[in-house]
């Protein structure tokens, strides 16, 4: 399970990174970055919780 960020739609407002600090964050340029490859299942409730909060809806998940 992959993170797919629709970079079009990101305003870098951290949103995720406060959701998923394992996962997403944001540099000093306010750049975001996805941090994991796949999303292990340890981590999917707090992905799933950044996907559901983003405020522009840029984050989905992918199965492949
Ligand atoms: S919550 Fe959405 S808009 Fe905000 S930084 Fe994350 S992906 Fe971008």
């Amino acid at each position: 399970m992959k993170i797919v960020v629709d970079w079009d739609r990101c305003e870098a407002n951290g949103v995720c990174v406060r959701a998923a600090p394992e996962a997403f964050s944001l540099d000093e340029k306010d750049q975001l970055s996805v941090l994991v490859e796949n999303v292990t299942p340890g981590l999917r409730a707090k992905v799933e919780q950044a996907v559901r909060e983003c405020p522009r809806q840029a984050l989905a998940l992918s199965e492949d």
